[in-house]
């Protein structure tokens, strides 16, 4: 069978689903690849690499849609693409499916088969495949670059002989893959660094990345993100309340906020509000990962960088990984290679799409005409 890559259609898209590494792996598992020309380009792959490693290159989006028989590319595919789609053709990629209807409704109708990168399940045979924690490790590190680039000051403290400079004190809210990777690279470049999630559970990790866990003055236990299985719900208006009145105590000390809080098919929760905004030093920055689901900072414009009245910086980019798209792709790819070594038991090229495995039924949304979002609780943990 023929796995194809298409060139990303969404403007400034820079990453691509395929690498000439991964297509060196695809083709031991006996696949022919394809790649649309110039698709790996904005994350440093030329099609002279990819022809190198045996990837055949396709001159349109078109030929290449056609001639595959599987399509990896990594964002919500548009209304176009997926009306290049056929019957028993197979495309893996984010869907968003609890928020794409129509994206679902279009694979049903034609027969074609989705799975959606981020509905692997999280257990630990699947995070080779996990491409949400792979692309949200990139989005922490990069946020706190992002951070620097805009913050007119050092992270580390220093005694130099032209006078003392104090570290930056940086305060990462949500302390799950993006926020233990923000925590790791303020960390490292020397900041002081404070962290709070609602699961107490991460306080020891974030303890041990060299931060300091952030408690609350709350009576009740904070939230058990066990019985949700290791994912946040929604907070009671007591906790949220001792969470702001907290976060109101600290906004005048932190130089840098990283915002990071998610609840699984939610809106973010708004977290920092307004006049802790105000409160805020001239000069400091937000970067507000959340700005997709809505942002966790009051002021937050998805996409775009604002300064407020009193000189703080929100950063509301939605694109992080694409900023590093050379590692995001290679990550990217390796996690999609890893999912069509599930899907290729016997390395002979053909997809055996085994609805009956946890992972390939957890992260298929269409199969065979049918929608099979969502899926049946994973039997293994
Ligand atoms: P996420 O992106 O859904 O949320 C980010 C963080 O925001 C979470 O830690 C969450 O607790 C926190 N949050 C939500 N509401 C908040 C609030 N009001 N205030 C402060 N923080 C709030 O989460 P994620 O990073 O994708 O991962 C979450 C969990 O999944 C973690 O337990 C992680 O270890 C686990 N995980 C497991 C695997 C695996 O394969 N076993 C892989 C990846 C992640």
């Amino acid at each position: 069978m023929k796995i194809g890559t298409p060139k990303e259609v969404i403007e400034g898209e820079a990453r691509v689903a395929m690498t000439p590494d991964s297509a060196l792996q695809l083709q031991k598992l006996g696949y022919e690849c394809l790649i649309e020309t110039g698709a790996g380009l904005a994350a440093g792959f030329t099609d002279a690499a990819y022809k190198e490693a045996g990837v055949t290159i396709k001159k349109t989006a078109n030929a290449l849609w056609k001639d595959a028989d599987i399509i990896a590319k990594v964002r919500i595919p548009t209304d176009e693409e997926m009306g290049r789609l056929t019957k028993n053709k197979t495309l893996i990629s984010f869907f968003n499916p609890g928020g794409n209807e129509a994206g679902l409704e279009a694979a049903k109708a034609k027969g074609a088969n989705v799975i959606a990168m981020e509905m692997v399940p999280r257990i630990s045979r699947a995070q080779k495949m996990d491409a949400l924690s792979s692309m949200a490790n990139i989005a922490g590190y990069r946020a706190v670059i992002e951070a620097g680039n805009n913050y007119g000051r050092f992270f580390t403290g220093q005694i130099t002989a032209a006078g003392k400079v104090p570290p930056a004190r940086v305060l990462v809210v949500g302390a799950g893959v993006a926020g233990l990777a923000a925590i790791g690279a303020a960390v490292s470049l020397g900041a002081v660094v404070y962290a709070f999630d609602v699961r107490p559970e991460v306080a020891e990790q974030v303890e041990s990345m060299g931060a300091e866990f952030v408690y609350l003055d709350f009576e009740e236990e904070q939230q058990d993100g066990a019985a949700t299985g290791g994912y946040a719900s929604v907070s009671s208006p007591e906790f949220r309340e001792a969470q702001l009145a907290k976060f109101r105590e600290l906004a005048p000390e932190m130089d840098i906020v990283i915002t990071t809080a998610l609840i699984p098919n939610r809106e973010a929760p708004k977290l920092w509000l307004e006049d802790m905004v105000k409160a805020m030093k001239r000069g400091s920055v937000i970067v507000d990962l959340a700005a997709e689901k809505g942002g966790n900072v009051e002021g937050t414009v998805a996409d775009e960088k604002v300064v407020t009245d009193n000189g703080v910086t929100i950063i509301g980019y939605t694109d992080f990984p694409s900023r590093m798209a050379a590692q995001a792709s290679s990550l990217y790819a390796t996690n999609i290679r890893h999912m069509m070594t599930d899907l290729t038991p016997e390395k002979d090229g053909q997809v055996n799409h085994n609805m009956d495995d946890d992972v390939i039924r957890g992260a298929t949304v269409a199969f065979d005409g049918e929608i099979t979002f969502p899926p049946p609780p994973p039997k293994v943990a």
